[in-house]
C-alpha cells in the first residue's frame, strides 16, 4: 500500500502573520511539490478570504508566502475562490473581490490579485467526468479548471455539518460551481423541533434564503424547497431547536464533497499541491460571519501532494496535541473522518502517511 509524504513546519504560540507566511513558504519549498510549475504558468491559489465578521481566517501574509514560491519560478499567480451559496457579499464575484481586498488579499500585501473563480454570478463552470457513487460528473469553477496549475491553500477547522473542514472540503465544496455546491448540500436540510422552539425569530432573521416561516404562535418551520442547507439557522438558535438529520445528512454531504474533490484533482492531472494551515483552529469554518471559538492550540503548516494524507495528518496532529480530533472538539455528534475514509475509497489518495518535520 502507498504511503504519502506530509511535510510539517511547526509554529510557536503567538507568531506573527509574517512568520506564518514564512513558515508556509518554507514548508512548500521543502516539500518540493511545486515542481509542476513552469515559467509563465498561470497558477491559481485557491483560498478563503474570510466572511465579513470573521477574524480567524488564514491571514493574507500566508497567501503572500505561497505567492513568493510561485513567483520564484517565474510563473504568474492569482488568488481565487468561488461564490458561496448563501446570500451576502461573497455570493457574487464583484463583492467577493471587495471582501478579499478589505481582508488584505490585494497586490500590495500578497503580491497577487484576487480573481473570482466562477464569474460574477457563480455560474461559470467546467464539467468533469468522474466515477463516483453519487455523481458521474461534477461542476468545477471555471478559473480553477482553466489555470495551468493549482495551489490549494486550506484552513483546518471544525464544521457545522461536515464535522471537519480542511483540504478535501476546500477542494470539493470550495472549488465547485454554485450548481455543484447545491448538489452537495441537497441532503443537509435542517429540521426545527417544535417543542424546543421558543419563537424568538433569530433563525428567521439569519436565514439568507428567507426559507423559515413562523406560525401564529411564532414557532418556526423550514420551507425545504427554499433551503440551501447553509446551517446559519443552527448557528443562531440558542434553544438547540434546529438540527441536521445527523444520521444520514452529514455522511452524504461529505461523500458528495469528496466526489467533487475527485473531479478537481482528476482535471488538474497532477498539476497541483496542497497546503494546510493548522493554526487558528476554530469550531467553525471561515464562512461563519462571527467570531468562532478556538478549540485547539496552533500546530503549524503542512504540505502534501496527497489531499487525503494531509487531512488524515490534521486529524492525527490535533489528536496528539489535544487528545481529541478537531471534529470531536468542534461538533462531537459528527464524524468528520468519514470524508477522509470515503475519499480514500474513491482513489483520491491514501490515509497512510509519513510525517516529515522541516
Ligand atoms: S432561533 Fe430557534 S428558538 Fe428561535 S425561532 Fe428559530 S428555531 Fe425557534
Ligand atoms: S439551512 Fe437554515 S438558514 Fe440556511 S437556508 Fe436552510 S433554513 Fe435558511
Amino acid at each position: 500500500m502507498n504511503t504519502a509524504k506530509v511535510f510539517l513546519r511547526r509554529v510557536c504560540a503567538a507568531e506573527s502573520p509574517e512568520q506564518w507566511g514564512q513558515a508556509a513558504q518554507d514548508v512548500l519549498e521543502a516539500s518540493q511539490t511545486l515542481e509542476f510549475i513552469r515559467k509563465r504558468d498561470l497558477i491559481a491559489v485557491k483560498l478563503h478570504v474570510g466572511e465579513p465578521g470573521t477574524t480567524t481566517f488564514l491571514p493574507a501574509e500566508v497567501a503572500a508566502g505561497v505567492v513568493r514560491c510561485i513567483r520564484a519560478r517565474e510563473a504568474r499567480p492569482f488568488l481565487t475562490d468561488s461564490c458561496v451559496l448563501y446570500s451576502g457579499p461573497r455570493s457574487n464575484g464583484a463583492e467577493h473581490a471587495e471582501v478579499a481586498a478589505r481582508h488584505g488579499f490585494c497586490l500590495e500585501r500578497t503580491g497577487a490579485v484576487f480573481v473570482p473563480a466562477d464569474g460574477l454570478e457563480g455560474n461559470q463552470e467546467r464539467i468533469v467526468g468522474i466515477d463516483g457513487n453519487h455523481f458521474r460528473e461534477v461542476g468545477v469553477a471555471a478559473l480553477i479548471a482553466d489555470a495551468d496549475g493549482l495551489v490549494v491553500l486550506s484552513h483546518a477547522t471544525g464544521h457545522l455539518s461536515a464535522g471537519y473542514g480542511g483540504t478535501i472540503k476546500n477542494l470539493g465544496m470550495g472549488c465547485a460551481s454554485r450548481k455543484g455546491k447545491l448538489l452537495q448540500h441537497s441532503d443537509t436540510k435542517p429540521r426545527i423541533r417544535r417543542d424546543a422552539c421558543t419563537a424568538c425569530g433569530a433563525c428567521v432573521e439569519a436565514c439568507p434564503e428567507r426559507a423559515i416561516m413562523q406560525d401564529a404562535q411564532g414557532i418556526a418551520a423550514i420551507d425545504d424547497p427554499l433551503c440551501i442547507g447553509c446551517g446559519e439557522c443552527i448557528a443562531q438558535c440558542r434553544s438547540d431547536a434546529v438540527r441536521f438529520r445527523w444520521d444520514s445528512a452529514s455522511h452524504a454531504m461529505q461523500e458528495k464533497m469528496a466526489e467533487h474533490a475527485l473531479g478537481v484533482v482528476r482535471h488538474a492531472k497532477g498539476r497541483l499541491t496542497f497546503l494546510l494551515g493548522l493554526v487558528n483552529l476554530t469550531q467553525d469554518c471561515d464562512c461563519m460571519g462571527c467570531r468562532s471559538p478556538i478549540v485547539a492550540r496552533d500546530i503549524g503548516f503542512a504540505v502534501s501532494s496527497d489531499p487525503v494524507a494531509l487531512d488524515q495528518a490534521a486529524f492525527e496532529l490535533v489528536r496528539a496535541a489535544e487528545n481529541q480530533t478537531l471534529d470531536k472538539l468542534s461538533y462531537p455528534l459528527l464524524d468528520g473522518a468519514h470524508q477522509v475514509e470515503y475519499a480514500e475509497r474513491l482513489g483520491l489518495g491514501t490515509r497512510r502517511f509519513e510525517l516529515i518535520e522541516v
